[in-house]
């Protein structure tokens, strides 16, 4: 069956269309500035990029851009929309309804709008996204697959703040956590990888990004994630704070003359690897330049990146009382040895060695612990999309 999986946001679609049985890509591409003016972005398998402008007034018009590249002659990977067998929607936020993915249907929708409070930015429009989908494609079956839903299995003490209960009770404000397919997907293929009994297992895992998270992942089930009620909390990001003290915020609101949402701007894109590197860069390899160089703050933002990252592993095992596996996965846990190695020189005491050569190597599923290292640790690239058409696929 071929699947079409899309993850839209508000200004922007990105899709794939999956064969499920061979898991091949068959094209992929992106619609940008969605309600401004539009363009999108198309490569069939095999086959040359191609990026044009198009009008795109609402996502309806953008899915429709999607399936006319999709079935054009010349193209196009499919002769008509009958050759699509369905479609999974990334969804942000499930609150505490969704623990798994689900066929979508008016009852879901209702269900999904009902957490839009708890992702203002996203979930809205993963519900447009759907419901232009629905519009265009009216007899093609849809699952929705939330990147929380991993994370529901985490226990009372792992998600509950340190907050008035009545908050939790009256305003569903716990930790959710973030990037679940990811985190599922990575953990159950580093078992696979390693020889591990995913059922009696204890895998960390490290998903390294522009948005970062780690999860402790006990016998193939979440039990902690460091993103908590949004995706603000936890690690160091390219341009999200990660864990400070929430008197900052008063403090710096009060020096800097800011209102609530000009502080939550500062933390969500001033902060990070960004903010610390004094605004040299978000992205890692700028700032791996940058500290070679001898650039400070350069070297500061790796340094508070790796520490934390360092700090969480040893969290969850003591959260798990012990680790098996550590997997690296995203942008930077999959191509950033040096990363990855300033991560691991804090982790000796867990019995860690690292295969230095193994360890420069990037981008494929690896093994860059020593064969007498206590704990097993690999690089293995995430796949969402995959992860989702899967999804997908045993629901339908
Ligand atoms: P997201 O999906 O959250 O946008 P990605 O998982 O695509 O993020 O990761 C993007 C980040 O990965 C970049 O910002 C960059 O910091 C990092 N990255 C990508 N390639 C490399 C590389 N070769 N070396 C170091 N970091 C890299």
């Amino acid at each position: 069956m071929n699947v079409l999986v899309i993850n839209c946001g508000s200004s922007s679609l990105k899709f794939q269309l999956i064969n499920s049985e061979s898991e091949e890509v068959l094209a992929k591409g992106l619609c940008e500035r969605i309600g401004i003016d539009g363009s999108l972005t198309y490569q069939p398998e095999g086959g040359e990029k191609v990026k044009s402008d198009k009008a795109m007034p609402t996502h309806t018009e953008a899915i429709q851009f999607v399936i006319d590249a999709l079935t054009d002659e010349k193209t196009g990977v499919v002769k008509s929309l009958d050759e699509i067998g369905a479609v999974g929607h990334r969804i942000v936020h499930g609150g505490e309804k969704f623990a798994s993915s689900v066929v979508i249907t008016d009852e879901v929708l209702a269900a999904v709008e009902e957490c839009n409070d708890l992702a203002p930015l996203h979930n809205p429009a993963n519900l447009i996204g759907i419901n232009a989908c629905k519009k265009l494609m009216p007899g093609t079956p849809m699952v929705g697959v939330f990147d929380t839903a991993f994370h529901q299995t985490m226990p009372e003490k792992a998600y509950l703040y340190g907050l008035p209960y009545e908050y939790y009770e009256k305003h569903a404000v716990r930790r959710y956590g973030f990037h679940g397919t990811s985190h599922s997907f990575v953990s159950k293929h580093a078992a696979e990888f390693l020889g591990l009994d995913l059922s009696a297992s204890k895998i960390i895992v490290a998903h390294l990004g522009n948005g970062a998270s780690i999860s402790a992942v006990l016998n193939g089930q979440c039990v902690d994630t460091s993103m908590g009620l949004t995706p603000l909390e936890g690690l160091v990001m390219g341009t999200r704070s990660g864990d400070i003290d929430p008197a900052i915020m008063e403090y710096i609101a009060k020096k800097e003359g800011l209102d609530i949402a000009g502080v939550m701007n500062v933390l969500n894109k001033k902060s990070g690897v960004l903010g610390i590197s004094n605004n040299l860069s978000s992205d890692f390899r700028d700032l791996e330049e940058g500290m070679n160089d001898g650039n400070k703050y350069a070297k500061a933002a790796m340094e508070v990146f790796c520490y934390r990252v360092a700090k969480y592993i040893g969290s969850y095992a003591a959260a798990m009382n012990g680790v098996d596996a550590i997997a690296f996965t995203a942008g930077i846990g999959e191509n950033s040895g040096t990363v990855r190695k300033m991560i691991l020189g804090y982790l000796g005491y867990l019995g860690i060695t690292v295969d230095e050569e193994a360890n420069k190597k990037r981008g494929e599923d690896l093994v860059i612990s020593a064969a007498d290292s206590k704990v097993k640790v690999a690089v293995i690239p995430t796949n969402e999309e995959l992860a989702i058409a899967r999804e997908t696929v045993a629901l339908v």
